[in-house]
């Protein structure tokens, strides 16, 4: 008898996890990614600020799957989903399947102003990292080069929209950037001179946190000299700068942190996605009517117990992917399945440059240096579980506590 198709669509967060839980199962596995690497985007944000260089934070599926010979990779963008015939296109191609995983993440959301993506652009991909240093460090060399205090201030003046943890992340690292690494580097202007606005539409930054860590991040912030402007949307982007409620604020880098819509997977499946495009699964996360379907991750919007949908996280998709496995493993023994799915919240951290962060256990909460060593312990950890423990461990902290000067390298010409 053939065995049973199982095709994992993303090699994200889930789409890995997925993965690793079938690794030896009696099933032929498909990982399908438009990318060849798993990509780890809690740390993007080090690599837009030069902090760590690309091939830090990826790995190559491929490698991190050889020793699971039940599974192949393919390279491609998938496209659309045939229920009925059960078959997914990767460009041209179908690939058959008896189970399908979708873990295709989200992508960012300009609530309607698309055209703001080419002058504040924001962080999902390496090439958006990498595009967004090149931003950031070539606004200080203009700077260098600008004829007047006018041109240089504009120059000197970053604007990173959204005050979630991406937006405070970012905030923090281009102040550092400024007032530390590049402090010694220029002989014209003083990059200490650089005015990093942070702005936030709600009354608070990390408005997922307690407030309390709230208040805590926001004066960390201040102590980096980020200006945080709370309770302000933008109105317009341009080349030149911000609108920022009604004030005109002249800005050469403007970041966009705002917003994630899903993935256009509910589209492919023709189902109606909630708000935020987010596919609506059943409690052990398949498609209503279509239990050889599942939906994990950033794709999927799936109730906690008080009746909100779970955040857009990590540890969400990694356990999603993991119970999934389990669930598929019981399906191709004919066991009886595992209980509907659960999320286990074991915290949620955020960092704020090098010595500050926040850290909500539930049952302690943390702010300041020793959240910042936890929410260091935690990223390499995670981050090492899919290569050389020691070397990734060593060089990520070697970039990360001397500044390294070797990611900050303008490349590329193009917008990504
Ligand atoms: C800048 C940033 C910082 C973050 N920081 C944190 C943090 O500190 N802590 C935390 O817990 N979470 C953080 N997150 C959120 C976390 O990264 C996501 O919740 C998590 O990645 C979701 O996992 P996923 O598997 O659903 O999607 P992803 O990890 O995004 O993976 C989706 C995969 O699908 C692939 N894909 C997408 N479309 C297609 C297609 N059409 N065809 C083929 N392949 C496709 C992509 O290439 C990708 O590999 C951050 C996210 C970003 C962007």
């Amino acid at each position: 008898m053939a065995r049973p198709r199982i095709v994992i669509v993303g090699a994200g967060f889930g789409g890995m996890s997925a993965a690793h839980g079938l690794a030896g199962a009696e099933a032929d596995v498909t990982v399908i990614d438009r990318r060849n690497y798993h990509l780890f985007q809690p740390l993007l944000y080090q690599v837009a600020t030069a902090g760590l260089s690309p091939a830090q934070i990826a790995s190559p599926i491929r490698a991190i799957l050889r020793r699971a010979r039940n599974e192949r990779v393919i390279l491609g963008r998938v496209n659309g989903v045939d229920k009925q015939r059960r078959v997914v296109r990767v460009q041209e191609r179908e690939i058959p399947y008896d189970y399908l995983v979708i873990a295709t993440g989200a992508r960012h959301f300009y609530f309607g102003h698309d055209e703001w993506e080419r002058v504040a652009p924001s962080l999902k991909k390496i090439d958006d990292a990498t595009f967004i240093r090149r931003r950031i460090l070539t606004a200080f060399e203009l700077a260098e080069q600008a004829a007047d205090a006018e041109t240089r201030q504009r120059y000197l003046t970053f604007v990173v929209i959204g005050g979630g943890p991406t937006g405070v992340e970012m905030a923090g690292a281009i102040a550092e950037l400024a007032h530390v690494a590049l402090r010694h580097d220029f002989r014209t202007i003083n990059p200490t001179d650089a005015r990093v606005v942070l702005v936030e539409a709600g009354p608070r930054v990390l408005p997922a946190f307690p407030e309390a860590l709230s208040e805590a991040a926001l004066r960390s912030l201040e102590r980096l000299h980020v200006e945080v402007q709370l309770g302000r949307a933008v109105s317009r982007c341009d080349e030149q700068g911000v609108v920022i409620g009604d004030q005109r604020l002249e800005a050469g880098t403007l970041i966009w942190a705002a917003g994630v819509m899903a993935s256009s997977a509910a589209r492919w499946l023709g189902v109606e996605p909630d708000r935020v495009g987010r596919v609506k699964v059943a409690p052990d996360l398949s498609l209503p009517d279509h239990p050889e379907i599942f939906v994990i991750g950033d794709t999927a919007c799936v109730m906690d117990g008080k009746g909100q949908p779970l955040p857009g996280l990590a540890p969400v998709a990694k356990q999603q992917g993991a119970y999934v496995a389990r669930l598929l493993r019981t399906k191709l023994a004919a066991a009886a399945p595992p209980s509907t799915f659960r999320y286990r919240d074991y915290g949620t951290l955020a960092t704020i440059g090098r010595r500050a962060a926040v850290a909500d256990f539930g049952w302690i909460r943390l702010h300041g240096t020793l959240a910042w060593l936890l929410w260091g312990l935690v990223h390499i950890s995670f981050l090492i579980g899919f290569r050389n423990r020691l070397i990734v461990m060593l060089d990520w902290l070697w970039s990360y506590l001397t500044f390294q000067s070797g990611a900050r390298l303008i490349t590329g010409t193009e917008p990504p």
